[in-house]
Formats: structure tokens, C-alpha cells, sequence
């Protein structure tokens, strides 16, 4: 089996090992052996970045945006194939990962058109004879780390903007699956970009993540993973006061009201606590209903899940896929393990599946009577586990709501508008959803949360720039 090798000063390099990457929906699929580089190549490719910057910074903006523009539009022809390979590699049903890739593309196109918008301001100044003008520079070496749950989509959401306002970028993706981000390095690699723009080095985050957090030459890192991973990417950032972003976990809370329409209610819980087997960092793992719709909620709810179809990613019958990995479905078993001990009731789920092929398929696990304080309230599990807690009116639904260190979506189901409105204003989360499932947004408006789940300029749209540039104030007098 050939391995797939790294991206560096626009050559496909070998690292020091390999490793193999598994299909969670069979076992016995090999999806292919991709290189493992160690921190000498990550340096490797930061000296490749650092070399390229200075003429990329002032590469012609036309060729820039048909650059970005191509690798788009390449994405998007390919993303049923992209896709499969997605679902293939990390689990999630075939057309959310065609949904994933279709993303990817898109966001690459919205980035061409932005490298032509790029505006700065020209003012008066308060003294005579002088303007002012406020322009926007690219920061230099980027380090870009990303999760296994979206292997596509998070990796073109930081690498589109960051080659769109002139920065190199050095791209890190998560071990568990660089199937999909090598095919996204491979397409990025034939769009005409100068070498060393663009580099790919998969490997661990130990080693090459660590390489990239130390190395003084990258400039600015932008991070998606776990909150102990990023509290160690934020500590080594300011230690040498690079620029960093970082999107984190969450607990993200779906309010149900009485007044909610149940069939409503029961689709954005089912779809956001379950969908992408609940591995979004967006899912609705907290189920917050008022008493008056609690049991026909909880009723609803069961027979729902009882209906949906757990199986091969690829099957297109399947509507949810299996867990990512192993110590993933380790982790979600012992969080219902802990949820029973502390007196939760298992009203759905949790069980091991079997299906035709070996893979980590888990049943949707829904827990009742529980309470905002036990740890499968406070704790992300990642998984296709969600609990309902019960409250007596909108005022304790929203205090629990908050009442997290999390902060990233948050959802209402409600017919009232005076509630929405309310929770749309006193909600303590970056995205708030009306009716609508808590995972599952726009690609061009700003993507991140507040408290434990973000820190640093927000992801995506027009935002994107505050984190990829740097703002530059020049006077002038004649
Ligand atoms: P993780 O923190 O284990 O890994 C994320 C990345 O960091 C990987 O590429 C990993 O190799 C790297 N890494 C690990 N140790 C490192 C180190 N010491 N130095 C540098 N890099 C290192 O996270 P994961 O398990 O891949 O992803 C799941 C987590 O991601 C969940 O907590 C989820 O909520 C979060 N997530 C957040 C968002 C968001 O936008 N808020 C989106 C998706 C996933």
C-alpha cells in the first residue's frame, strides 16, 4: 500500500513512520497508511512558510482569489467522492460528510471573493494636514491544529481565510483521520500556489503540535480540539505572545417549552444531540424541559429513537454512524456508566451494537431525571448521549441554561416570542438557535462561543480577518 506522504516546500516528503487509518463502520477497511512526521519536518515546513511569506503577502490579488476560487470549485465537483471518503474514514453518514465537503467548497469560493473586498478606512486626522489611514496586513506563519469530527470542514474554514489575507500556512490535522485532509492538501497542492505557501504535516499532537506551538517563526495559531489540549496551545502561544485562536468543547442546552410544538422539539433534540453520533462540538447534549411537556417530550423522544437506523456510515439506509474509535466509545460507555451510578435514569439506549461488519456502534443513549449538577451535565462526552432535565418555567430554564462553563450554542423550542427574544438576549452562548437544531450553521457569518468553549477572535465570514491580519494605522501629511 503506498503511503501518503507530507506536504512540505511543495514536495510530498515521507516522515519517520506511518500509521493506518481505519474504517469505524468496519474494522477490517483499511482506508490507507499516511506518513507521521516528527518536529525536525514540522521545522522543516515552518522555514518552508517563513521563506514564502514576504512574496506571497504581496502576491497579486487576482491570482490570489483564482486560486482560492479553483480549489473551490475543485471541491465542490468532487464532493460526493470527498465525502464518501469522509464518512468512510470517520464515521459520520455519507451524505452529512457529501454536507461536510459541499462546506469546504463553499467556504473556499466565499474566501476568493473576499480577498478582493479587503477595505481599510481612510479618516480625517485631529491635527491639520494629516489623514489617516487603517489597512489590514496578513500576519505571517500560521499554525493551523484541527479536530477528527470535522476533517474537512474546520481545516478549509482556517485555511481558506488564512491564504486569502496573504498568510503560510502550516496544517496540522488530527491523527485519527488525515484521509481527508491529505485529499484537501492534495487538490490545495495543484492550484498554483508558490511552494512552501502551503504545507501539510500529519502526525501526532504531541510531536508536531508541539513542534508548531514552540517554534518562534509561526506567528499566529489557530486551534480546534479539546479544552485540556487548548489550554496547552493557549499557555505555549502567550509564552512567546503569538496571536492564538482557540474553539473548544461544549454543554451546549436545548430549551423545550410547554408552549413548543412538539414535533418541532423532538427533531432539533433527535438531529442535535444524535446526528454526526453526537460528535459535534455543537450537539445538544442537555435536554432542558419545562414540567407541562416533560413526559409527552420524553415519550416522543423514545420513539423516535427507537425508529432511527444505527449502521455503516455508507449504508444509505443508516442515519446515524458508529462512534470515531475505540477510546472515544471507551469514554462514552463510562459516561453512562457514571451517569446510572449517580442516579440518572436510562430511558433510552446505550447499548453496544452489532451489525454485520466489526465497528463501535453505540444506540443513541437518552438519560431522564437528572439534574443540571451531575456530571453528564457538566462534562462533554462527545458522544450520542444526551439527558433531560426537568424545570418548572422559562426562568429556571434559561438560569440552567447558563448555568455551565461552556458556552458555545444554545437552542430554544418555543411558539412564544417574547421568550425567544428574551432567550435570543440573556443567553451566555456564541450561537443561538430559535427552533433550530443547536448544530448545523451558516458558513459566512462568525462561527465560536464564549466562557470555557472559545477564546480569541471568532472563525469564519467577514470575522475571520480579525484573527488573520493585523491592523496597521499609517499618517500622513503632505
Ligand atoms: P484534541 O484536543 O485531542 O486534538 C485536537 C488537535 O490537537 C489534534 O490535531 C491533536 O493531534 C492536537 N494535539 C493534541 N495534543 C497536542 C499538543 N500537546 N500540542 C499541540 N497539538 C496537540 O481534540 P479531538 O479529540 O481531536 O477533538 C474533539 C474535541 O474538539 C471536542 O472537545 C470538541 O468539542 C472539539 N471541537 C470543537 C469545535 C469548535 O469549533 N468549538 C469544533 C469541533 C470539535
Amino acid at each position: 500500500m503506498a503511503v501518503h506522504r507530507n506536504l512540505i516546500a511543495g514536495e510530498w516528503v515521507e516522515g519517520k513512520n506511518a500509521a493506518r487509518n481505519i474504517n469505524p463502520s468496519n474494522l477490517a477497511d483499511v482506508i490507507g497508511e499516511y506518513t507521521r512526521a516528527d518536529a525536525e519536518q514540522a521545522k522543516q515546513a515552518i522555514a518552508a512558510a517563513h521563506d514564502a511569506f514576504p512574496a506571497w503577502a504581496r502576491f497579486g490579488l487576482q491570482g490570489r482569489a483564482d486560486i482560492l476560487d479553483k480549489i473551490g470549485s475543485e471541491i465542490l465537483a468532487r464532493q460526493e467522492e470527498l465525502g464518501t471518503l469522509l464518512s468512510r474514514e470517520e464515521g459520520k453518514t455519507k451524505p452529512e460528510g457529501i454536507g461536510e465537503a459541499n462546506r469546504a467548497g463553499n467556504i473556499f469560493k466565499f474566501f476568493a471573493g473576499e480577498v478582493l473586498r479587503q477595505a481599510g478606512e481612510k479618516l480625517a486626522s485631529v491635527r491639520p494636514n494629516v489623514d489617516v489611514e487603517v489597512t489590514r496586513e496578513p500576519i505571517g506563519v500560521i499554525g493551523l491544529i484541527t479536530p477528527w469530527n470535522f476533517p474537512i470542514a474546520i481545516p478549509a474554514w482556517k485555511i481558506a481565510p488564512a491564504l486569502a489575507y496573504g498568510n503560510c500556512v502550516v496544517f496540522k490535522p488530527a491523527d485519527l483521520v488525515p484521509g481527508s485532509a491529505w485529499a484537501l492538501a492534495e487538490i490545495i497542492s495543484r492550484a498554483g500556489l508558490p511552494k512552501g505557501v502551503f504545507n501539510l504535516v500529519m502526525g501526532r499532537g504531541s510531536e508536531v503540535g508541539a513542534a508548531i506551538l514552540a517554534d518562534k517563526r509561526v506567528a499566529g495559531i489557530s486551534f480546534t480540539g479539546s479544552v485540556p489540549t487548548g489550554r496547552n496551545v493557549a499557555r505555549s502561544a502567550v509564552e512567546r505572545m503569538a496571536k492564538v485562536q482557540l474553539e473548544m468543547g461544549g454543554k451546549n442546552p436545548l430549551v423545550v417549552l410547554d408552549d413548543a410544538d412538539l414535533k418541532v422539539a423532538v427533531n432539533c433534540a433527535v438531529q442535535g444531540a444524535y446526528y454526526s453520533t453526537g460528535q459535534r462540538c455543537t450537539a445538544s447534549s442537555r435536554l432542558i424541559v419545562t414540567e407541562g411537556i416533560h413526559d409527552k417530550f420524553v415519550g416522543a423522544m423514545v420513539d423516535s429513537l427507537k425508529a432511527l437506523k444505527i449502521g455503516d456510515a455508507l449504508k444509505p439506509e443508516t442515519q446515524i454512524g458508529p462512534v470515531v474509535d475505540q477510546s472515544q466509545l471507551d469514554q462514552d460507555i463510562s459516561y453512562i456508566d457514571i451517569a446510572k451510578k449517580e442516579g440518572a435514569k436510562l430511558a433510552f439506549g446505550g447499548e453496544r451494537l452489532n451489525r454485520e461488519t466489526e465497528g463501535f456502534y453505540l444506540s443513541p443513549a437518552l438519560f431522564t431525571e437528572t439534574s443540571n449538577q451531575m456530571r453528564i451535565s457538566r462534562e462533554e462526552v462527545f458522544g450520542p448521549v444526551a439527558n433531560v432535565i426537568r424545570v418548572k418555567g422559562y426562568d429556571e430554564a434559561l438560569s440552567v441554561a447558563n448555568d455551565t462553563e461552556f458556552g458555545l450554542s444554545a437552542g430554544i423550542c418555543t411558539t412564544s416570542l417574547k421568550h425567544a427574544n428574551d432567550f435570543k438576549r440573556a443567553s451566555q452562548a456564541g450561537m443561538v438557535m430559535v427552533n433550530l437544531p443547536t448544530a448545523g450553521v451558516d458558513y459566512h457569518v462568525p462561527f465560536g462561543g464564549r466562557k470555557g468553549s472559545s477564546y480569541g477572535p471568532r472563525e469564519q465570514g467577514r470575522y475571520a480577518a480579525e484573527f488573520y491580519t493585523t491592523v496597521k494605522t499609517a499618517y500622513t501629511t503632505a
